[in-house]
């Protein structure tokens, strides 16, 4: 197997293959690798929005050849929080990358102009891009489809206008549907004049034992398909969590001032599936097809025109610009995901922005000038369509304000105890009791993903699991994602993925491992991370939770700010530091 990393300088306008196999024996692949390159190729202290700024992706040694496993990882040194900035992706990137033979790329330096990096193979072109810089994300994709070859294998990731005018949660869009879309590697993109990479690639990927490969590929594919552990993501998909966790008191609603929303049935995963989905769609390599489309008609003009847009919607979208923002319309709710992805904006960090701008207008700490006469109220999808236009035009300083995130709008206006995110991103969507809290504190990424702290806290509620418990259960987590993530897998396919057969499928493709291996490359994953992150500043102890976390209450109740204390305490105690 291959372990090739593509360079591309940007600025040079150069490129190169190195051959690193002592990378990928002791680091995997995927996270563990593209950490390393970003340890490597990432200047201490560099502002995220330089040319010296990195951008890294990543593949694992599972991609393309067994199910399931369909992500791309990117490390950059994150924008919004000045750390580090990890965000994964499915589609076709990987399978495109596996086709072109390169497990890893670096992008280094930025262009003088627009532009976009077409790859095919070792073949790379640096190609203008001016004609198509300030065309929304939707539409480039279309447009590179057209004058791009290797249709099939190919994949195209691009930005919108957010990442170009550097909006610090800006995303990337991948192939139809998918994205980068957390801690700002949009805004990366954009600073480096990079609108676009399109890759494709006509190699091969052989197995040293064939009829090992397939009887543990059948077995993968069987327990993905044949058995329940994945119904729910094909079936109403992730979106089923609004009625649930709603009953459960877990739904943030408003800017987190409730963890119930008397519209939740509205936008609820089972309405969107009976009255507007119409599609689901994979990632490539994967039987499941969780990816939920809307068809959203609307009329645009009269005698009976209308225009059929579509989009997709799983939970975390559905929380941050519905309940939290108090829109019960689920056609509402679809025009502001469609806005976004337009845009290529995170829609979790947007929709926690606006729910802050929102309670801070009603506070007064924000006036109606600032906010250039748009109304931000609840439920006004109106009012939200044009402050997300104005986040991305930003016309004033206050839209200025908030392009940077909610830390930095709230630091500047006020409401900083409402201001909804931990060690600097915008948090996700489930209030469920403390294991949430510290989980998106400690996790490498500050992402519910890190090591589903939300999904431990309802284990607790169940079980009555202490404090100690709920910690060891987050580290834990936090390490073995690392190893899942240097596969790199899709996380919806935990429960395909045990530890016991990630060993069988990584054998069967000759990487022979044992359990121990697995507990101890988690855990220096983990500690390579901490390692960039402490290197760019980041100090656990200094991280505040504001006070709106306190005040509302979850699954498990009220969370005592004690209790997120001594969580962090044994927390850091447990790591030795
Ligand atoms: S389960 Fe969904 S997100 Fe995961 S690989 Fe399949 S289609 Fe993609």
């Amino acid at each position: 197997m291959l372990r090739r990393v593509l360079y591309i300088d940007l600025g040079k306008k150069e490129s190169w293959v190195e051959e690193r196999d002592e990378l990928f024996e002791r680091w995997l692949g995927g996270t563990g690798v593209a950490t390393q390159l970003l340890l490597e190729e990432c200047p201490q202290g560099v502002d995220p929005l330089s040319p010296e700024a990195p951008i890294i992706f990543s593949i694992g040694p599972l991609n393309v050849l067994f199910p399931v496993v369909t992500k791309t990882v990117a490390a950059f040194k994150s924008p919004l929080t000045g750390e580090l900035g990890e965000s994964y992706a499915g589609g076709r990137l990987a399978m495109a990358m596996r086709f072109a033979g390169h497990e890893s790329i670096v992008i280094r330096g930025a262009a003088d102009r627009p532009s976009y990096i077409s790859i095919t193979d070792d073949d790379v072109k640096i190609k203008d891009a001016t004609s198509v810089w300030g065309i929304n994300a939707t539409t480039v994709g279309f447009i590179l489809r057209e004058v791009e070859t290797g249709v099939g294998r190919r994949s195209i990731i691009r930005i919108g206008p957010a990442g170009e005018r550097l909006v610090k949660y800006a995303g990337i869009i991948v192939d139809t549907y998918r994205h980068f879309g957390r801690l700002g590697l949009g805004a990366v993109f954009g600073s480096k004049n990079l609108k676009a990479l399109v890759i494709s690639g006509t190699e091969d990927v052989e197995v040293p034992d064939p009829g090992r490969y397939r009887k543990v590929y059948n077995k993968l594919y069987g327990i993905a398909v044949q058995t329940d552990v994945m119904d729910k993501y094909h079936d109403i998909g992730t979106s089923i969590n609004i009625n649930i966790l709603n009953q459960l008191k877990g739904l943030p609603t408003r800017n987190f001032q409730s963890t119930s929303f008397e519209g939740a049935a509205n936008i609820s995963g089972e309405v969107l599936a009976d009255d507007y989905l119409f599609r689901k769609v994979s990632c490539a390599h994967c039987p499941i097809g969780c990816v939920h489309i809307a068809m959203l008609k609307t009329s645009f003009a009269s005698h009976h025109e209308f225009e059929i847009r579509k989009v997709s919607y799983d939970y975390e979208l559905i929380y941050a610009l519905g309940s939290n923002l108090g829109v019960s319309d689920p056609a509402g709710l679809l025009e502001l995901i469609e806005a976004c992805e337009r845009y290529g904006m995170d829609v979790m960090s947007t929709g926690v922005v606006l729910g802050w701008a929102t309670e801070a207008y009603e506070r007064d700490l924000i006036t109606p000038q600032e906010t250039l006469g748009v109304p931000l109220q609840w439920n006004n999808i109106e009012g939200y369509q044009k402050a997300i236009d104005h986040i991305v035009g930003m016309p004033n300083e206050f839209y200025a304000a908030l392009a940077q995130g909610v830390e930095k709008a709230s630091e500047r206006y006020g409401g900083k105890e409402f201001a909804m995110a931990l060690a600097g991103n915008e948090v996700a969507g489930y209030h469920t009791g403390p294991a949430s809290i510290v989980g998106q504190i400690v996790g490498v990424r500050h992402s519910h993903l890190g090591n589903a702290g939300y999904s431990i806290d309802q284990k607790a509620a169940k079980k009555q699991l202490k404090p100690e418990e709920m910690t060891d259960a987050i580290i834990k987590e936090d390490d073995s994602r690392g190893v899942f993530n240097s596969l790199v897998g899709c996380l919806f396919a935990r429960g395909v993925y045990t530890n016991e057969n990630i060993i069988d499928a990584l054998g069967a493709i000759g990487i022979e491992k044992t359990q121990e291996d697995l507990d101890d490359l988690g855990n220096r994953i983990f500690e390579e991370k901490y390692r960039f992150k402490r290197r760019e500043g980041f100090d656990i102890t200094e991280i505040k939770v504001p006070r709106r976390f306190y005040e509302t209450i979850t699954t498990m109740g009220m969370v005592d700010p004690g209790t997120v204390e001594t969580m962090l305490e044994i927390y850091r105690e447990r790591r030795g530091w």
